[in-house]
């Protein structure tokens, strides 16, 4: 399989450089106890790059949600299939995914932690596919909206490998 860069690194760090700087000034104006909670596996990169360009006092945690496995469409179901180590009642949380793209996986997620009764919910993305939306999702903090194409590398697979690419791919012929 042949590809080629769609994002590079430079770009890439460049933008999370900024997005810490945006996440840090919002919570620094709000105030309270943050946690930052990332969704496995696919953020486990941007969430690493992420947190150390936040210059708010934070927890982490991460959780996992059934994903699509191998294939590159979205049933709508999501299930938890490990959660979080941590209460979240009382605390503003920032929600970090690797990439919306139907919208489903967040839908599901934010509505089953707002019954716990968080401060707030904001959601970071590296990626956003907004031509694909199927559910409105409110994005606070992005890192760059792509075309329908399907990517890989900074954490995101390709059929479970290639996660280690320091740079955002796409096939190519
Ligand atoms: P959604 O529920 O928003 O449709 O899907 C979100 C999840 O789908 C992402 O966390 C990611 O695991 C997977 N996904 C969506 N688009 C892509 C893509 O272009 N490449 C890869 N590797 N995964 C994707």
């Amino acid at each position: 399989m042949n590809y080629k860069e769609l994002i590079g690194k430079d770009a890439i760090a460049q933008r999370i450089a900024e997005m810490g700087q945006e996440i840090s000034a919002h919570y620094n104006k709000v105030g309270g106890d943050l946690l930052v909670v990332g969704l496995l596996r696919g953020s486990f990169i941007f969430m690493a790059d992420l947190v150390r360009a936040i210059d708010y006092d934070h927890e982490i945690d991460f959780m996992t949600v059934s994903s699509y496995g191998n294939n590159t469409t979205s049933s709508g179901d999501v299930k938890i299939v490990m959660d979080l180590n941590k209460t979240i009642d009382g605390k503003h949380l920032l929600l970090v995914e690797d990439i919306v793209d139907t919208g489903n996986t967040f839908h599901n997620v934010i509505n089953l932690l707002k019954l716990r009764q968080p401060a707030s919910i904001s959601v970071a993305t590296m990626l956003n596919k907004p031509s694909r939306r199927e559910k409105e999702i409110p994005i606070d903090f992005c890192g760059f909206d792509i075309p329908d194409e399907f990517v890989f590398g900074m954490g995101l697979d390709f059929e479970q490998k290639l996660r280690n690419l320091p740079y955002i791919a796409v096939k190519c012929d």
